[in-house]
């Protein structure tokens, strides 16, 4: 039986059973879940929003988003696409994007429109020229501390941690970034840093 690895989750499945989107082939159920998540809200095809896939709860996107406003946030610095990419480009932010999967970053560019930039978990994003008042970190379970640091030097005012990790809050906080709102939900923990000044 041919065998191949699916491009989302790195699981080896059975060719006859895998999905096939763009280049890629996905196993079953990262098949399933891609042709029903990525770029439905843009292209207004879902009823139901998926929402905690990975991802924000509906409550986490409330909380966000008067986050956002009360703060006057117009442009978001995001590391790692997803469910929030589409939320916060249907009420016009202007969002740029990283994301350490190519598989990932390249569906997204297709089938949302968002430009993505793609780096290299092992080396870290790229050096940009321009700094955000707002970032999004979404961490997986391996953690991002490249992603934290590299926060810190292209973010002006707040971040925003998904499950934060050890490895992320022993760079944020001693470089002055105080947690100033926690949010807790069944499915994840959030938490919004504020840049203090020495
Ligand atoms: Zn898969």
């Amino acid at each position: 039986m041919a065998t191949v690895e699916c491009s989302m989750c790195k699981s080896p499945c059975d060719i006859k059973k895998t999905t096939n989107i763009l280049e890629f082939q996905l196993c079953g159920f990262c098949g399933w879940l891609m042709e029903r998540s990525v770029g439905t809200m843009i292209q207004s095809k879902n009823m139901k929003i998926l929402w905690g896939q990975r991802s924000l709860e509906k409550q986490d996107w409330i909380e966000l988003k008067s986050f956002l406003r009360s703060n006057g946030i117009k442009s978001i610095l995001e590391y790692g696409v997803g469910l929030s990419t589409e939320l916060l480009l249907l009420e016009d932010y202007e969002v740029f994007s990283l994301e350490c999967l190519s598989f990932y970053a390249q569906m997204f560019s297709r089938k949302v429109g968002q430009n993505v930039l793609h780096y290299e978990a092992e080396i870290g994003p790229p050096e940009l020229n321009k700094k955000y008042p707002l970032s999004i970190i979404d961490s997986p379970k391996n953690g991002r501390a490249k992603e934290a640091a590299h926060a810190i030097r292209h973010t002006e005012r707040f971040i925003y941690m998904h499950n934060p990790l050890e490895d992320q809050i022993s760079i944020i906080e001693p470089a002055g970034w105080v947690p100033i709102k926690s949010l807790s939900q069944y499915h994840g923990y959030y938490r919004f840093y504020e840049k203090r000044e020495a």
